[in-house]
């Protein structure tokens, strides 16, 4: 017997009227016309109407412990990165694990809303006391049954430049953080940049864990640690399991040496995060005109074959004021600061907040199959570019075969004259 049956599903790969039946916690069948295992009474039934039903949007790349702090200790004036580091270390002395745990709590739920079922986040273990790893640790187990939670052991003030970096990393790791994360531009000197990638992939694969640094997050076009970081994945036999979060130096980056760059990136099957919100908010902020835009090469490298997964970084936080966590408002931005218009292009960043995300974090069971987890989304908008452009209402989210959120369609009523109209925006 089916515990649940959606009905008339337009599906992200094209295929309309197909009919999703759920037992339990997964996915049995995808097909038209499902009947077979329908009990009247006991089986629940969703029709979709034609709406998109999609697997669930994962954010590959965010900051937990900072997130919902806007405005503490005090504003970030110049909007700059550096000053969001800067800013971050004055509030890292008040910060409690309490704070921590009910700040990303609250986020969680945004997150749930918005069909969002994975989260990667980088937690900072710069923090002698590791008060952030200990609370995200708990929060990970906490919401669990709704919602994954991936962390990265971040040495944000430098994995050589702050002094017991190496040491809290290794206790961070010892009490169960899942990914080794990095710097490396903001190291002292690009040598010790370089030195950084090659100790944080030795430790990873030592412990056989994956691999995901913030690198080369500057307007520099000399900053070239992901040339390291390809180079230290191969030898090291780490293929697949290392992303490289921003990469924004490559927008500013030699074109010749861009063209030895992917091969490599593609070769060692690295997953390239860029965070749009993020990197058109703060790269060329010392550019006048023209002022760059400071994204990674997106287009080429999805053109390449190479995993581009998006993050949405930060949620109000020292670096940024804005957002409520939603996925498409990242496939949005990607789409437009990438010039990704293009049919397939297009279609190409849904997939870079969906399908590619659950690549890198290596998510089991991910996607709408037979056999797979019941995680859907149902989306007000009938395929993946018409979300993009409406980031519409997600009418029902579904963890494990449960509806877990649920949202109204969103209509506008006109009176136009005494006549009455209903617009939803689609066409
Ligand atoms: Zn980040």
């Amino acid at each position: 017997m089916l515990d649940l049956l959606i009905k008339n599903a337009s599906l992200p790969d094209g295929r309309k009227d197909m009919d999703i039946a759920i037992s339990a916690d997964r996915i049995v069948a995808v097909e038209p016309n499902i009947t077979s295992g329908v009990e009247v009474g006991k089986t629940k039934i969703i029709d979709a109407a034609g709406h998109l039903v999609s697997p669930p949007f994962i954010d590959p790349h965010f900051h937990l412990d900072s997130t919902l702090s806007l405005g503490l200790p005090r504003l970030n004036e110049s909007g700059t990165l550096l000053e969001g580091i800067q800013l971050w270390g004055e509030l890292k002395p008040d910060l409690t694990a309490e704070a921590i745990k009910q700040r990303a709590h609250a986020l969680a739920r945004w997150s749930i809303a918005r069909g969002t079922l994975a989260i990667r986040s980088h937690v900072d273990t710069s923090d002698d006391r590791l008060l952030a790893v200990e609370a995200l640790l708990e929060v990970r187990k906490e919401l669990a049954p709704w919602i994954d939670i991936q962390l990265v052991a971040f040495p944000q003030d430098g994995y050589f430049r702050y002094g017991k970096a190496a040491d809290n990393l290794k206790r961070a790791l010892d009490l169960g953080v899942d990914v080794v994360g990095g710097i490396p531009h903001f190291e002292r000197t690009m040598e010790d940049g370089a030195r950084s990638v090659t100790a944080l992939c030795e430790i990873a694969a030592k412990r056989g864990l994956l691999v995901d640094m913030h690198c080369d997050e500057t307007d520099d076009p000399l900053s070239r640690h992901i040339e390291t970081l390809t180079a230290e994945t191969i030898r090291l036999g780490l293929q697949g399991r290392v992303a490289g979060s921003h990469l924004t130096s490559m927008h500013s980056m030699d074109n010749y040496y861009v063209s030895k760059l992917l091969p490599l990136m593609r070769e060692a099957d690295i997953t390239a995060i860029p965070n749009p919100l993020i990197n058109i908010t703060l790269q060329g902020r010392h550019d006048s005109y023209p002022k760059r835009r400071g994204m990674t090469r997106i287009k080429e490298m999805t053109a390449m074959g190479i995993n581009v997964a998006l993050g949405h970084d930060c949620v109000m936080d020292p670096w940024y004021s804005f957002g409520s966590h939603d996925m498409l408002e990242v496939a949005h931005m990607a789409t437009h600061v990438g010039q990704m218009t293009g049919v397939s292009e297009t279609r190409a960043m849904f997939a870079a907040v969906t399908e590619n995300s659950a690549r890198v974090m290596q998510l089991p069971d991910y996607g709408i199959e037979k056999g797979k987890y019941a995680d859907l989304v149902i989306l007000q908008a009938r395929d993946p570019i018409e979300a993009i452009r409406l980031r519409p209402a997600r009418l029902f989210v579904l963890r494990r075969g449960k509806v877990i959120s649920t949202t109204a369609p969103v209509t506008a009523e006109l009176d136009l004259a005494g006549q009455q109209e209903t617009v939803d925006f689609l066409k």
